[in-house]
């Protein structure tokens, strides 16, 4: 099966506009098109992989280097208060078939 190319794929090629808070050669974090809270990131990482549920345990480590980049991005900005949320499938919302975590915090940036 060939691999999907999303609108994920096309930002992080920078084939499509986003705004990028930040970048390494791990992840790459943007803020959501249609946010929920005062900040709403969406954190993703370079290696592919479409869902929670297609992790393996080659790829286990993507959910936790999130979480830690997240943990990272908000000890550096002094955010103090945040959700982290994982939508997993059609069932669980999930709409872009890419791995992303999402950050809300009603502080500011
Ligand atoms: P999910 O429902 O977990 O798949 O979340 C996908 C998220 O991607 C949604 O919250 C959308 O608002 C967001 N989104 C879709 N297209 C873009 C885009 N071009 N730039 C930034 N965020 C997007």
């Amino acid at each position: 099966m060939h691999s999907p190319d999303t609108i994920f794929h096309k930002i992080l090629r920078k084939e499509i506009p986003a705004t990028v808070v930040y970048e390494d050669d791990e992840v790459l974090v943007f803020h959501d098109i249609h946010p929920k809270a005062a900040i709403h990131l969406l954190f993703i990482p370079k290696h592919f992989v479409a869902s929670i549920a297609d992790i393996t345990p080659e790829t286990a480590h993507l959910p936790g280097l999130l979480i830690l980049k997240a943990q990272k991005f908000a000890k550096e900005k002094g955010i103090d208060g945040y959700k982290l949320t994982f939508h997993v499938g059609k069932g669980g919302g999930q709409e872009v078939p890419y791995l992303h975590l999402h950050f809300l915090s009603e502080q500011k940036l």
